[in-house]
């Protein structure tokens, strides 16, 4: 009989001022806390914060995060945490502050808070957690073993960030159905304990994430480029945080992720960010998986009406050689790559192909839409 493994967060709590709750969501838990915070916060929000705790009875310390998700600057979260005798540690911030926090929690033994600024990442619900170099090279995952305790996902905050940090977070939220389609087909395990069949739950999620975007999307953009709170905009901080990030731990992902990673091995696609490189990985994946024109259409006018990439000129790789192609399709073929999951047989050229037939697409389909 197959397993069927589900995790998440304990409690997911969003919406205008929510922040200002904190305290009551960490008092049951714990009597001392770590806050790592990034710098852009300290001052706006630092005193809120520890008023807010010391409200409920939570005394607090505060780390101001050095901007990169080091295995240095975890152990000196770890050092303050063990100073301080932190019984939670709470991130507030993007997806690197968020999971240093979560990685230093691992490593104490305490409970774990996050506090998203941008609605970018999957981070704020995984139990994952990624480590880079100084240089901010990808060094290395780790596995946590729990998903947070407390998710507070404040929309006023989220509102005032860049919008192309919603959009991005569009972008990577997008992956998350095909991702999951292409390992339920396949039958591969999730990222739960050491991997698990998903359970109807898990893929329901990946469906409504998708659903939400297309049904949200573009309206949501419309009002969060004006700073405007709507209940699309809600639905898309919730789609781009809890449902792609519950969706992807509790499926898995696959191509659109995988040519993503291979890209990055192209100095151009150094300046996009992660959810913009996954879009364009979407429309590879389709292309790859042979779906129906449909759908490939779908994603492809999806990204196009938000600015999200969907050629390889988008990508800063007008100028990409034959022989590029031909490395990232070697580079996505290593055993490690998550571009496995798929359920088609691959081979590096099968890879190359697909990827500049998605833009050779992508350029159509624009140019059909201009005139
Ligand atoms: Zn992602």
């Amino acid at each position: 009989m197959t397993q069927r493994g589900y995790g998440g967060p304990l409690r997911y709590v969003q919406g205008p001022g929510v922040i200002a709750d904190l305290g009551a969501y960490v008092a049951p838990i714990a009597t001392s806390a770590l806050v790592v915070i990034d710098a852009f916060f300290w001052d706006s929000l630092v005193p809120s914060i520890e008023k807010g705790l010391a409200g409920k009875g939570v005394s607090s310390r505060f780390v101001r995060f050095g901007g990169e998700a080091t295995d240095a600057e975890v152990e000196r979260c770890v050092a303050e945490g063990r100073a301080s005798g932190a019984g939670i540690v709470i991130g507030v911030g993007g997806g690197k502050a968020l999971d240093t926090a979560k990685i230093a929690a691992f490593h104490l033994d305490a409970r774990i808070a996050t506090v998203p600024t941008i609605a970018s990442t999957d981070s704020p619900t995984s139990s994952l957690g990624v480590i880079y170099t100084a240089d901010g090279v990808y060094d290395h995952v780790v596995r946590c073993g729990r998903n947070p305790d407390i998710v507070l996902v404040d929309s006023e905050l989220i509102i005032r960030a860049p919008v192309r940090f919603l959009v991005s977070g569009m972008g990577d939220a997008l992956s998350t159905w095909y991702e999951a389609r292409s390992n339920l087909e396949s039958r591969s395990n999730n990222y739960i304990g050491d991997g698990y069949a998903a359970t109807v739950a898990g893929a329901r999620i990946a469906r409504a994430c998708h659903d939400v975007l297309m049904r949200d999307g573009r309206s949501a953009l419309a009002a969060a480029r004006s700073g405007r709170l709507t209940p699309a905009v809600e639905n898309i901080i919730e789609a781009n945080t809890l449902l792609s990030g519950l969706g992807f731990e509790n499926c898995g992902v696959s191509a659109a992720h995988g040519v993503h990673d291979a890209l990055t091995a192209l100095e151009p696609t150094h300046h996009f960010f992660h959810g913009e490189k996954v879009a364009f990985g979407v429309i590879c994946l389709l292309v790859l998986e042979g779906r129906p024109p449909e759908e490939l259409e779908e994603a492809l006018d999806f990204c196009i009406d938000l600015g999200l990439p969907t050629t390889l000129a988008d990508l800063g790789l007008k100028d990409a050689t034959e022989a590029d192609l031909a490395s990232v399709g070697e580079l996505a073929m290593k055993p490690t790559n998550v571009i496995h999951s798929v359920p088609v047989t691959l081979t590096a050229r099968s890879i190359a192909d697909s990827i500049w037939t998605a833009s050779r697409l992508a350029e159509e389909r624009k140019a059909g839409r201009r005139c």
